[in-house]
């Protein structure tokens, strides 16, 4: 029996994004993004059946599957997604050779038509992999929602213990994140809210957003409700976006740390935690 559940968030008025909890033991979310033609795109199909049972379930076709990076819980339902549609995979070019089925290397910058004024802009995102894109939706040239993979999770950031740099997060959070507008909502690889709240109160107990947040968040099924973070709501919780919070860096012993000093320190803490 499949425990999968949709949700769909309508983005302007043309398409829907379904959001699918796997219940993996890596908690991974799949997405399908539904298009206005009666096609879709996969990212990070976790399997097949769940894939396409979503997709049956809503008359779509598969056109592509979108690859965040190349790790095996992001990429598994690749072959069989491609044998069944025939469908393109795209991933980013550092990929090639370790995802499965790949037809098409995406680049920074490149932009992807979703429907009339609902544009997917990608984002070459380092750091958790070297092969890892994000992607920015924007619509009527507004940023709504950015599928981040492993590299922002609501209120926590990726780990770098497979092929990756926390030097190359850091500066791929600061300059890539930190500048999108409050309104964005953040839709990643993982369900980790609850516990990466846990981590920033626990170096930042005085921190009554993420209070409530975990008041809302704890013990959830989140097969029943995804909660989602906005960047806005990101800078608030997210232990890795208050980096000149004193009480962190406090928590730290590093009074007098930058900010890439505390952000590394703070991914160990994580690794640690
Ligand atoms: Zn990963």
């Amino acid at each position: 029996m499949h425990c999968t559940r949709l949700i769909g968030f309508y983005l302007g008025v043309t398409m829907k994004i379904h959001q699918v909890y796997t219940q993996s033991a890596l908690d991974n979310f799949t997405y399908v993004i539904e298009l206005k033609d009666g096609s879709a795109i996969a990212i990070d199909p976790w399997d097949d059946a769940i894939t396409n049972r979503l997709l049956k379930d809503n008359g779509l076709s598969l056109k592509a599957i979108i690859n965040t990076h190349e790790h095996w819980d992001h990429t598994r339902g690749n072959e069989a997604l491609v044998a069944a549609h025939q469908c393109e995979v795209w991933a980013h070019k550092n990929g090639e050779g370790k995802i499965p089925g790949m037809t098409r290397a995406l680049t920074a910058g490149e932009t992807i038509e979703l429907a009339p004024a609902v544009v997917m802009t990608v984002m070459d995102t380092p750091g958790h992999t070297f092969a890892h894109l994000c992607f920015l939706i924007t619509t009527g040239g507004e940023p709504e929602a950015v599928f981040t993979g492993d590299t922002l999770f609501n209120a926590g950031v990726g780990n770098c213990h497979n092929g990756g740099s926390p030097e190359a997060l850091y500066q791929t959070v600061r300059a890539q994140f930190h500048t999108l507008s409050d309104a964005v909502i953040v839709y990643p690889g993982h369900d980790y809210l609850e516990n990466n709240l846990r981590f920033t109160l626990h170096l930042e107990p005085s921190n009554t957003v993420a209070t409530q947040w975990l008041g809302r968040v704890a013990g959830n099924d989140p097969g029943q409700l995804q909660t989602l973070t906005t960047i806005g709501d990101e800078r608030s919780i997210n232990a890795f976006f208050r980096l000149g919070s004193e009480e962190i860096r406090q928590n730290l012993a590093l009074d007098n740390a930058n900010d890439e000093a505390t952000f590394l320190a703070l991914r160990k803490r994580r690794n640690d935690w």
